[in-house]
């Protein structure tokens, strides 16, 4: 994997910025995409400041996923950059479903899709030309544990992580020929700064806690750790699966 050429999406916080970091860390060259400039610009200069780049170098793009022009652009930069690509990490996702009589509730569904589940048909449709021209390669979706088992009050994310495992298992079938894996991580609770609102909440943490039988949430490198495992040639006979990444919540 070292000197790869890698794609990560949501590549600004949590999960993805893990993953920004493991991975230039481990030497791959990185086109790091997100649509929040201002956190951005801040990754490009923390690695550095903070120690934690390696080898690899780091070209940040401002883009929306859901949008073919962000898939288009991010895989040329990978081209021009770094003259190949080896693996996208597609793992930008949204939360926040509303309740079912909220007069929003359509509208809010319509753009969880948009991010969780279109933008994902985009990065993978965008990066099969460029990985097959380098002989094969891996996508990495970022799923969730509440795509495999329903968490209540949460019904439009549910629905869109369900919906893109699946995806994930028809982009392995229909790309195995081609010797591009696919596969999804499913994390359960995770710190990261999509989860701040749930960790201000008195007592929250310790209560999700006591129902995930490792009694702790995840972190961001744990789930970056899993994403670079199935990117990796330690998985070349895994595609079209789901790992779960939760502490053995969907165990139970
Ligand atoms: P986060 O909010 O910390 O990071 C997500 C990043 O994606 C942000 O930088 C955001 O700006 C970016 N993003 C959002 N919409 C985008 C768009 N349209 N285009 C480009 N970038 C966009 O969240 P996180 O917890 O790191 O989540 C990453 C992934 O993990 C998501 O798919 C999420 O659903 C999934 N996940 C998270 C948890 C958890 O507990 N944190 C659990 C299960 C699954």
């Amino acid at each position: 994997m070292a000197r790869s050429s890698v794609i990560v999406t949501g590549a600004a916080s949590g999960i993805g910025r893990a993953c920004v970091h493991l991975f230039t860390e481990r030497g791959c060259d990185v086109v790091a995409v997100d649509n929040d400039r201002s956190r951005l610009e801040d990754l490009a200069r923390a690695p550095r400041a903070d120690g934690l780049a390696g080898p690899g170098e780091l070209v940040t793009l401002v883009g929306d996923v859901s949008r073919q022009e962000t898939g288009t652009a991010m895989v040329r930069a990978a081209l021009e950059r770094f003259g190949r690509l080896d693996v996208a990490v597609l793992n930008a996702g949204i939360g926040g479903t509303l309740p079912w009589e909220d007069e929003g509730a359509i509208a809010r569904l319509d753009e969880i899709l948009a991010v969780n589940v279109r933008g994902v048909a985009i990065g993978i449709r965008s990066s099969v030309p460029a990985l097959r021209a380098a002989g094969g390669g891996a996508i990495v979706v970022t799923a969730s544990s509440a795509g495999l088992a329903a968490d209540p009050g949460n019904w439009a994310y549910n629905a869109s992580k369900g919906a893109v495992i699946n995806l994930v298992r028809a982009a392995a079938l229909d790309l195995a020929a081609a010797d591009i894996r696919v596969n999804a991580i499913a994390p359960g609770l995770t710190e990261t700064p999509l989860m701040a609102r749930h960790r201000d909440i008195p007592g929250l943490v310790e209560a999700s806690s006591r129902r995930v039988p490792l009694q702790r949430w995840g972190l961001a490198r744990e789930q970056a750790a899993a994403i670079w495992f199935l990117a990796s040639a330690d998985a070349a006979y895994i595609t079209g699966a789901v790992l779960p990444a939760d502490g053995g919540l969907t165990a139970m």
